[in-house]
């Protein structure tokens, strides 16, 4: 074995199931193919809103990227998959003033089988690649979920709404400063399906008297993309 197989083999030792997120070829952990694979950045519309962003539909490649981080540990995709949502939002933020960042919060039972809040970690990375770009962003963690206050089994759409909208609560210390214009308020999840907690985020920040621009997500999974 040469010393650069001795290297590699110690790097796939210490990145177990390293490689390409998506495509599992070796090499970074999101390839050009992948990336070309997935194309531009789109609209998603919502009936009830809000304004939602996604920087790929759930499948494929980015669905397998995003599974991984999410429930396989690999943590070491956070940072190109929050360069893909930067990716998607860059145009639709204002370069100069300040911005804030509000993760849809995780139930506290899920984020602990993870090892941690993915969506609040994937928006801290956000906030950085977007600093990095020259804007002034800052993460707000504004919203919690509250532990399960009834199973979700056996819910229809609009109870589940109704459920989760009743465990959120603001944290009064993690909000935008009062008065924050609300297109300077994004709210950040991994995928959207129905939208139910992208409304139940934007209407508990609403109830604190905070607007929300709009809303970015990893993955549209509603179909109802613009395009
Ligand atoms: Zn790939």
């Amino acid at each position: 074995m040469g010393s650069g197989e001795f290297v590699a083999g110690l790097v796939d030792l210490l990145l177990p199931g390293g490689g390409c997120g998506g495509c599992g070829e070796s090499g970074p952990p999101w390839c050009g193919d992948c990336a070309t694979r997935l194309g531009a950045p789109l609209p998603v519309v919502l009936p009830g809103g809000p304004a939602v962003l996604a920087a790929g539909r759930y499948r494929g490649p980015l669905r397998t990227a995003l599974l991984g981080y999410k429930e396989r540990g690999r943590r070491d995709l956070g940072p190109p998959l929050a360069a893909l949502l930067a990716a998607a939002v860059a145009p639709a933020v204002p370069r100069a003033g300040p911005m804030w960042l509000v993760p849809a919060p995780s139930r506290p039972a899920a984020a602990r089988a993870r090892g941690g809040d993915h969506v609040l970690r994937l928006c801290r990375a956000l906030a950085a690649e977007l600093v990095a770009e020259g804007h002034e962003v800052t993460p707000a963690r504004a919203l919690r979920l509250a532990r399960r206050a009834r199973d979700s089994v056996g819910l229809d759409a609009d109870q589940r709404a109704a459920n989760l909208a009743g465990r959120l609560r603001v944290c009064p210390g993690g909000l935008p400063p009062p008065g924050t214009d609300a297109s300077r308020v994004l709210l950040v999840d991994d995928v959207v399906t129905t939208g139910a907690t992208l409304r139940a985020c934007r209407d508990a920040l609403a109830g604190a008297g905070v607007g929300v621009g709009t809303a970015l997500v990893l993955c549209d999974a509603t179909g109802r993309h613009g395009r």
